[in-house]
């Protein structure tokens, strides 16, 4: 995959972002305003989700095991 953005080349957060450029186009150009404040949104969101993460694995070390459990995807876990 070829990544255009400069700002997303070196960004942090590249490998859980979900933003589609689609939503920033205004005017046939990237809208930076609207780019920055969904970046920096979406950082806080997965800042977040690691703090729960890491709060709730601290609590209760197994919570997360039948997520990862091969036996609770459907169709074991193979690609269909
Ligand atoms: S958070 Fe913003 S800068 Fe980072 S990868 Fe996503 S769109 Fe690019």
């Amino acid at each position: 995959m070829r990544i255009c953005n400069e700002k997303c080349r070196n960004c942090w957060a590249i490998r859980f972002c979900n933003i589609c450029f689609t939503w920033l186009i205004y005017n046939d150009e990237i809208d930076k305003n609207k780019m920055n404040r969904m970046c920096r949104n979406l950082k806080r969101t997965i800042i977040n989700a690691f703090l729960w993460y890491l709060y709730i694995l601290e609590r209760k070390p197994k919570a997360f095991e039948i997520l990862f459990d091969e036996k609770n995807i459907k169709g074991g876990g193979e690609c269909v």
